[in-house]
């Protein structure tokens, strides 16, 4: 039987803002755990989001270096999670209305041809807060709780491990140099 690879890839990147996507707390990693922390990203109850307007200029710019239509009506939704490390057991992200749509990426492969990969979406989205094991015990860290993501959704154009490796690659390229991940 012969196989034929499809590759489809879903990359998280993160946002290089200050602050957190729905609150004013610091975004930076690294810091002593809880440290970064307020009622907003611990998911307390009667807190309300509020919109970084930041994370909107970065993934438009983003959307924009990755030759995506830009939406002009795009809307937030709640996804019903249940994880230990997000207590309000849902996470902010876009549905049906992603804020980009429709990219493409152009990558280079050994023997020098290029290749083009389409973008499906790109859409916003919280980080979940992160669990620390150790022996007997398991810990919640809420720095990361909020933390801003983008959500690139390629089509399934790729067909090897090295047209993977060169979108990521190139993905990364793209989002440094625009200065909008790390
Ligand atoms: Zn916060």
């Amino acid at each position: 039987m012969e196989y034929e690879v499809v590759i489809g890839l879903e990359v998280h990147a993160e946002l290089a803002t200050k602050t957190k996507i729905f609150c004013g707390c610091a975004a930076e990693f690294g810091a002593e755990p809880n440290s970064h922390v307020c009622p907003v990203c611990m998911g307390l109850p009667g807190s309300l989001p509020k919109l970084n307007k930041k994370v909107v200029e970065y993934a438009i710019k983003a959307g924009l270096a990755l030759n995506c239509s830009i939406t002009k009506l795009g809307r937030l939704d709640r996804k019903s999670i249940f994880y230990p490390d997000c207590p309000k057991n849902y996470q902010i992200s876009q549905h049906e209305l992603p804020i980009c749509r429709d990219g493409l990426v152009e990558i280079e492969l050994e023997d020098g041809s290029t290749k083009k990969i389409r973008i499906e979406r790109i859409h916003i989205e919280e980080d979940a807060a992160k669990l620390l094991h150790t022996e007997d015990k398991t810990m919640v860290d809420f720095n990361r709780s909020g933390v801003p993501l983008t959500e690139i959704v390629s089509k399934p154009d790729m067909s090897s491990a090295e047209e993977a490796v060169q979108y990521l690659e190139r993905l990364k390229s793209i989002l440094t140099c625009i200065g909008v991940s790390y």
